[in-house]
């Protein structure tokens, strides 16, 4: 592909002038076609998957145009204005940046005229969302700093938020970063309009647009095999790693993605964090910039669109050291590729996390539909940061909290009630039954702990674990009949088996370490050669989507249909083919073998 080079003299993108404009050489370009093939191998993402999502966006703009329609309709706006008024759907977030695989959402924002309001949005829209047989669940968080919509259609999330332009009539040639379409809009839709700027502002400020998408590509799926991907639970999201990609192409304007993998871990692992990582002059006037001066953050990265925002607020330092390790141990082996004695796959052996520690918290969250899990192990997930923080602040003896960065992930059936009740606890049957009489879905979330030498045995962790405790209960949506919550305390060699022993392999070891014990740059030299097909891997990249697996469920109630499993499951994969297990004799002959029961049997408990 043809690329236009940077000068070495020239006006620049960015906050300060390149380090190197030097033009890759021909190892360079070799090690960057291995680059390519080891992400290639990683984030496989079929046309088919494609598709969906532009199906998924498709469907959603038909609905949104629609009811926008009917609000006009029902306000009694002119038939003329109402047909008029239309409606717009814009993708952003990875989406938009071209770099979003299997596990990404899709990030949505809903422009609206002047009629729909952000009440009619959240709740008229919220309606018409449940009403569409694609879509399983629905959860409107109307107080989130920018409100948002999550749903889950036809199997994929999708985060929607909404912004009410004050025009009449929202089409094409709306400007969406026209700045005079900011001013009297409210607060909630600034914020909202912002994801779109911030992903658009993104592209517009990197020299060449597909290094940035390798290099983000290949950032992405390492973040999220070494378990510090998660702007939730306190390390960089999406977007903070895409900025930070972002200025690191900024200042090696004309490098090969390969150049640009191995510096940004150098220079994001030497970045003087007194000082935020930017990619463009910030306004002086941005209120939330100066609101960003006067709080302290760990690890600033801010996004460039008004109104600017630090993506890591959510840092803690726990989860600051952690990242800074993980930029260590892959700037060490970046180096080695560049001498010949590793590859692009090594960097992404996964974590160590399950057997680094000798203490863990481990977070038990079930429920017995699928619809529920989502909802509850959301929920719970959001409280894990201000636990970490808890923990942090506990005594000067704690030296780190770790979060795992995602939940372990079950649905667990169930042949009896005890059976269930253990699935609660994290038990798992050992055969798969044909006819289980329950589905148990659980989430189970870590927290890792490290202790100074002499104090882990006198720490007691009761206050924390139970102030968190009431907190999730405390949820509106908390229902005790059908949401479990069990915590315990384990130590290593209590953690399960499946997951221990992934990481057992060669490589640098993520060691807790200081700043200062590495040196300050690494190599560009990069000779390009790759040895993947010599080195075996211990466990091996996605495979396309294919039927893998079967999911029994029990204790059906016969108004069940077909259609809503299939809302309520497809959250998990594409269902191929439903199988039903009448008892004993035909169709007609029916009776569920047991009725649904009213209670379901979890228990509330916390074992400190
Ligand atoms: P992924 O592939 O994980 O979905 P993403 O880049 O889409 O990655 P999301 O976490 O889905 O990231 O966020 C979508 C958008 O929401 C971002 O592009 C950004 O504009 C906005 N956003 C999310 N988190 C933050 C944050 N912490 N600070 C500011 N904006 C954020
Ligand atoms: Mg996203």
């Amino acid at each position: 592909m043809s690329r236009q080079f940077f000068p070495t003299k020239r006006t620049y993108l960015g906050v300060s002038e390149p380090l190197s404009t030097a033009l890759p050489t021909a190892a360079d370009k070799a090690s960057t076609e291995a680059l390519q093939r080891t992400v290639d191998k990683w984030m496989v993402v079929t046309k088919e998957e494609d598709a969906k999502r532009d199906q998924i966006l498709n469907r959603l703009e038909a609905l949104f145009r629609e009811f926008v329609r009917e609000i006009c309709v029902r306000k009694k706006v002119d038939e003329g204005l109402a047909n008029e008024a239309g409606g717009r759907i814009e993708p952003f977030g990875s989406y938009l940046l071209g770099v979003d695989d299997r596990d990404s959402d899709i990030d949505v924002v809903c422009v609206g005229p002047k009629f729909v309001t952000r009440e009619d949005f959240f709740t008229g829209f919220v309606d018409v969302l449940n009403r569409e047989p694609e879509v399983s669940v629905v959860v409107a968080v109307v107080d989130a700093f920018v409100p948002v919509v999550n749903l889950v259609f036809s199997g994929i999330e999708v985060d929607l938020v909404y912004v009410r332009v004050l025009h009449a009539k929202v089409d094409e040639s709306l400007d969406l970063f026209d700045g005079s379409l900011l001013e009297h809009l409210d607060e909630r839709c600034i914020r909202s309009l912002n994801g779109l700027r911030v992903s658009e502002e993104i592209l517009s400020l990197v020299p060449d647009v597909s290094t940035f998408q390798l290099v983000l590509k290949y950032v992405k799926i390492w973040a999220k095999r070494r378990a510090v991907y998660s702007n939730i639970v306190g390390f960089l999201g999406g977007v903070a790693w895409a900025i930070a990609v972002a200025r690191v192409c900024q200042l090696y304007p004309n490098a090969a993605a390969s150049v640009v993998a191995t510096k940004f871990f150098s220079t994001l692992f030497n970045w003087d964090w007194s000082q935020p990582l930017i990619l463009k002059h910030i306004k002086e006037h941005d209120p939330l910039y100066n609101s960003y001066e006067v709080r302290r953050h760990l690890m600033p990265i801010l996004t460039p669109s008004y109104p600017c925002m630090c993506a890591t607020h959510n840092v803690t330092s726990s989860t600051f050291q952690t990242t800074l390790t993980e930029l260590k141990r892959a700037l060490l082996i970046t180096e080695m590729i560049s001498l010949g004695s590793a590859t692009w796959s090594d960097v992404l052996d996964p974590s160590d996390y399950f057997e680094k520690y000798k203490h863990y918290i481990q977070i038990i969250v079930s429920s017995n539909s699928a619809a529920l899990q989502f909802k509850w192990s959301g929920l719970v997930e959001s409280r894990i940061r201000p636990l970490v923080l808890k923990l942090e602040m506990l005594s000067e003896s704690v030296e780190l909290v770790q979060p795992f960065s995602k939940s372990i992930d079950r649905a667990v059936a169930c042949k009896t009630m005890e059976e269930a009740a253990a699935a609660c606890t994290g038990s798992v049957p050992e055969m798969d039954y044909i006819n289980p009489i329950t589905t148990i879905y659980t989430s189970t979330f870590y927290i890792a702990l490290q202790f100074g030498s002499s104090s882990e045995k006198s720490l007691n962790l009761s206050l924390p674990i139970q102030e968190f405790v009431d907190r999730v209960k405390g949820w509106d949506g908390f229902d005790m009949n059908s949401m479990g919550l069990v915590i315990h305390n384990l130590n290593s060699s209590e953690i399960p088996q499946n997951l221990l022993g992934e990481s057992k392999s060669k490589g640098v070891k993520s060691t807790a370490i200081s700043k200062q014990d590495v040196t300050n740059e690494s190599t560009s030299n990069m000779n390009g050669e790759e040895h993947e097909d010599k080195r075996q891997c211990l466990d091996s990249p996605p495979a396309p989507a294919h039927p893998s697996g079967v999911l029994f469920i029990g204790g059906l109630d016969v108004t069940i249909t077909e259609f809503r499993l299939k809302k309520i499951f497809e959250k998990f994969g594409q269902i191929t083919k439903f199988e039903y297990h009448w008892h004993k004799v035909g169709r007609e002959q029916v009776t569920p073998k047991v009725q649904p029961s009213s209670s379901f049997p979890m228990k509330i408990q916390a074992l400190p």
